[in-house]
């Protein structure tokens, strides 16, 4: 099998959470997810709460320092020896850069960036859609859904930019079932 540093990458509403969870089964590594960390931070009420609610509520990024440090301190960690699935990092190019620094620092090399392709109309649909099932507070209001598909747009599709002339890029047709995705995905690591 093909290394196993990955990033899961795509727009809100991708499907990244439900195919990040088939893929660590798959890969067997740790899923590092940004997005559950905060929420994580904001239900348990710690320092960082209110930073990350704020940004959430919003549809906007939690400020690098906080994000970077967060992360750092998570890939620092022993379980990422085998390999890592992140999901929801990097989300803007300084991001990138700062995360080439980690794992340069910790001599590891990012293998593929699994890219979950989902035209705009789509993804507004499904932000919706999840609202309603899951009572996500930054997927109930039009205009939230709206800063953080702009969000996605201006500063996290630049990374892609960013990471092909690397060729660790795989592009994911992200419409269709959860298996049919999960299907063209395995393929990266058959
Ligand atoms: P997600 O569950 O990945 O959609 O993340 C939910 C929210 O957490 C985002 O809308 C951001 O406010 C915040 N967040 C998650 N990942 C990052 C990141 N890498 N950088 C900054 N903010 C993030």
């Amino acid at each position: 099998m093909a290394g196993k540093n990955v990033v899961l990458f795509g727009p809100p509403g991708a499907g990244k959470g439900t195919q990040a969870v088939k893929l660590k089964d798959l890969l067997n590594v740790p899923h590092v997810s940004t997005g559950d960390m905060f929420r994580e931070n904001i239900k348990n009420n710690t320092e960082l709460g209110p930073t990350a609610k704020e940004y959430s509520n919003s549809g906007r990024l939690v400020p690098d320092e906080v994000t970077i440090a967060m992360v750092k301190d998570r890939l620092g960690r022993d379980d990422m020896k085998g390999g890592f699935l992140l999901d929801g990092f990097p989300r803007s190019v300084p991001q990138a850069e700062a995360l080439d620094k980690i794992l340069a620092e910790l001599g590891i090399k990012l293998n593929h960036v699994v890219n979950i392709a989902v035209a705009d109309d789509e993804v507004k649909a499904r932000l919706a859609k999840r609202a309603e099932i899951e009572g996500r507070a930054d997927d109930a209001d039009p205009k939230v859904i709206e800063n953080r598909l702009n969000t996605y747009k201006n500063q996290s599709e630049p990374c892609l930019s960013y990471y092909r002339p690397q060729n660790i890029v795989r592009d994911i047709d992200g419409i269709g079932t959860i298996d049919e995705i999960f299907g063209r995905i395995q393929k990266v690591f058959a």
